[in-house]
């Protein structure tokens, strides 16, 4: 048996407990992996406390990424001993998740640990800042680049805000980083963003057009916020829309798109393809900063995990979380 955080669903609705899990009730798999670190993200705040129905099996081990090292594997690819990191495939939604200190999982999911990050590194990105990078990558892919004008980034405070504000600025961005905490000001220069912009100043009835204002934007916001970033991006700019921490809806019209030649680009980063999953991982590990991302990171026990599923969704919690497991 192992630890794990397990999700029960009862008469009475959902309960968590940290609890020793029966090796034999992990589900099918060919690889079977010991987890080192997880890492926590949105989603997993909206399985831990229910809020949406992110989770489709009973029990649950939550946690959407995890990074550690190949216990037993029947996959050719991996090996005992081979370290590895898994961030998506509904793991932790439909399969038993990372908050634990055994996985097992098709190893077809798997990438091996990128050369330059050691675990609590991939972690301290997880699937937030692998998030982040995949919306860089459309960007460029769509041809902008810094030339272009200002990239605004949207939830800057949060995990997918924070990487994409670092790595933005590394790249040569003029960065306008949207909060709603005005207290993380200080913190959001310190990871490079030139800008800090009220997130009231996109959060009001969004107008078919508004005056231009950037080029690019990362947005893990949705709804008026993402809205109003269409708005008021210049022409032939995109904005790359990767989140809903503030409502699945887009109360938009027409005219960013016809009128300016406006695109909005979708990042999925639960099924990416193994090719452009990999060449991610790639660039974050040659493109990050690591004392930015150390400055981004808190590291927890696992026994703490648990409780900072509310304070997540809240927003309270800045940056990114590691959760060290074993
Ligand atoms: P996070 O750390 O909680 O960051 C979310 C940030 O959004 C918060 O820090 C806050 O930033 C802002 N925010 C929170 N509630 C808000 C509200 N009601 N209205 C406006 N802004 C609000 O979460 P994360 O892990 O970075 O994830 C961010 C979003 O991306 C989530 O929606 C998540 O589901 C999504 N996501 C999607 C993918 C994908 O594959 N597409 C992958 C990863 C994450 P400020 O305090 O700075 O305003």
């Amino acid at each position: 048996a192992f630890r794990a955080w397990v999700i029960e669903r009862g008469e009475t609705g959902q309960s968590l407990a940290l609890r020793e899990f029966d090796e034999a009730d992990l589900m099918d798999g060919d690889v079977t992996v010991r987890v080192s670190h997880s890492g926590l993200n949105y989603k997993d705040g909206l399985a831990i406390t229910g809020r949406m129905p992110v989770v489709r099996r009973f029990p649950m081990i939550p946690g959407i990424d995890f990074a550690g090292t190949v216990e037993s594997s029947d996959h050719p690819d991996y090996k005992p001993g081979d370290a590895v990191v898994l961030t998506g495939w509904g793991v932790g939604e439909t399969h038993l998740g990372g908050l634990a200190e055994r996985a097992r999982l098709r190893g077809d999911w798997l990438v091996p640990l990128p050369e330059g990050l050691s675990p609590a590194e991939a972690m301290a990105i997880g699937t937030a800042g692998y998030t982040a990078m995949l919306s860089v990558l459309a960007l460029e892919r769509h041809g902008l680049t810094p030339e272009a004008g200002p990239a605004l980034v949207t939830g800057a405070s949060g995990g997918v805000g924070s990487v994409a504000v670092a790595l933005l600025e590394q790249a040569g961005w003029h960065v306008i980083a949207a909060t709603g905490r005005a207290g993380e000001a200080d913190y959001l220069k310190s990871l490079g963003a030139a800008e800090i912009l009220e997130r009231e100043a996109l959060a009001g009835e969004p107008r078919p057009l508004a005056k231009e204002r950037w080029a690019a934007g990362i947005d893990a916001v949705g709804g008026r916020v993402l809205a109003n970033a269409l708005s008021m991006t210049r022409g032939g700019g995109a904005i790359a829309a990767c989140g809903n921490a503030g409502g699945m809806d887009l109360p938009s019209s027409v005219a960013p798109f016809i009128l300016r030649g406006v695109s909005l680009l979708g990042i999925n980063s639960v099924t990416t393809p193994q090719k452009p999953r990999r060449e991610a991982w790639a660039r974050l590990s040659r493109d990050l900063d690591r004392d930015l991302l150390r400055r981004m990171t808190r590291t927890v026990a696992l026994d703490e995990a648990g409780s900072l599923a509310e304070t997540l969704l809240e927003g309270q919690v800045r940056g990114r979380t590691v959760v060290a497991i074993g």
